[in-house]
């Protein structure tokens, strides 16, 4: 709300507020317009807590808080859950353990220059880019395992319709041809970049922050390359480097915690 105060902060980090503002916002706000669950969107709910579970590099009250919510889940054998079932999950059996998951948001590095801009959105991706980097740290078995879940949770959930049936349509184009940890981190940075060429100088996008191609020379000289004809081209093992760097749970910062 324009009441809030402006929390300063640095433009070129990863703030763990905003992350675990995206979990409270994804689990608390965007499900709860489903009164049930079932079918293929059961089938994304699973999946997109267990990689979260897995993947989620948070403070361990919030692991665990995510682990209860995971083995729930898993024991529902049935063809649908109410979401005031999983809600009691969230609000009570989490809350009686040493496992929390924070009440409410608190956007620091997705603040916007005003109420209608970034948030919600910006910390999907960012929580997307640091679950690809963190698969590819921990070493997932499965290349797909963090895309798909994305891709379900996005499809069933992701509250702006037109974002899901583009990203829909990007992920039937090539998700599935992604056989690697590091590949997986790229697409993901890749399909990112051709969402903010279509968004660049659209009345969505924030003047403070404008749609470009990221990284920017400025925050990777060396992810950048002239070819000999003169064309702009990404060296891609640097844009790696440069991703499980910027993305990686060393450097998200602790800042604003509830
Ligand atoms: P965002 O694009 O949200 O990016 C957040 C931060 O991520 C940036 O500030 C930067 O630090 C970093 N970043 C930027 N680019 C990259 C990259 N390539 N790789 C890694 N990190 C990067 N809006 C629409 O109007 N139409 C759509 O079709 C649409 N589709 C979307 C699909 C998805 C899956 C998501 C999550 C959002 C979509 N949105 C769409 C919202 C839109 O992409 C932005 O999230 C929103 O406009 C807020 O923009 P932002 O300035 O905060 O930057």
């Amino acid at each position: 709300n324009s009441t809030e105060e402006w929390r300063p902060f640095n433009k070129t980090s990863v703030y763990m507020s905003d992350l675990e503002s995206a979990l409270h916002y994804s689990l608390r706000v965007e499900l709860s317009g489903h009164i049930t669950i079932s079918g293929d969107d059961l089938t994304a709910l699973k999946k997109y807590i267990h990689v979260l579970a897995k993947y989620f590099p948070g403070r361990p009250s919030v692991k665990s808080a995510l682990k209860i919510v995971d083995n729930w889940l898993q024991l529902q054998n049935g063809t649908e859950i109410r979401y005031s079932s999983l809600r009691d999950v969230l609000d009570n059996a989490v809350q009686t353990s040493d496992a929390v998951l924070p009440d409410g948001v608190q956007w620091v590095g997705c603040q916007g220059s005003q109420a209608q801009y970034r948030r919600y959105p910006c910390a999907v991706w960012k929580l997307f880019h640091v679950l690809t980097v963190q698969a590819k740290e921990i070493g997932s078995t499965d290349p797909q395992e963090v895309l798909q879940a994305m891709r379900g949770y996005v499809s069933s959930f992701f509250g702006c319709r037109p974002c899901a049936e583009h990203f829909e349509s990007m992920a039937l184009e090539s998700m599935d041809h992604v056989t690697s940890l590091s590949a997986a981190v790229l697409w993901l940075w890749s399909r990112h970049n051709r969402v903010n060429n279509r968004l660049a100088g659209e009345l969505s996008e924030d003047p403070d922050f404008p749609k470009i191609q990221w990284p920017s020379p400025e925050l990777c000289p060396s992810c950048h390359g002239v070819k000999r004809t003169g064309e702009h081209h990404w060296n891609q093992e640097q844009v790696l480097t440069f991703l499980r760097n910027y993305f990686s749970s060393d450097h998200i910062l602790m800042d604003y915690l509830q």
